[in-house]
């Protein structure tokens, strides 16, 4: 398989805007913003939905994560492995 990277880079006549100056009329368009970073942390992808299969029984488990964090689930809830602890 053949994998391609792809950039997108705003035109270098336009102008950078102050992060203040990002407004609503910017969405959906690619923005030359000028500013200093003074802090940067770990990208967290958020997830919605955490899906688990149990290798006992085989059973699919769906749990809506509303939040960034979350604890996952430990025992599988299926009647089968229910019955079995
Ligand atoms: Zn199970």
């Amino acid at each position: 398989m053949r994998r391609f990277e792809v950039y997108f880079n705003p035109s270098s006549a336009a102008k950078p805007h102050p992060i203040r100056e990002v407004k609503a009329t910017h969405i959906g368009k690619l923005v030359n913003v000028r500013g200093v970073v003074t802090r940067s942390t770990e990208v967290k992808p958020m997830m919605c939905v955490a899906t688990y299969t149990c290798d006992m029984c085989g059973a699919e488990t769906y749990q809506p994560v509303s939040s960034l964090s979350f604890t996952p689930l430990l025992m599988c809830p299926s009647e089968d492995c229910q019955k079995k602890i």
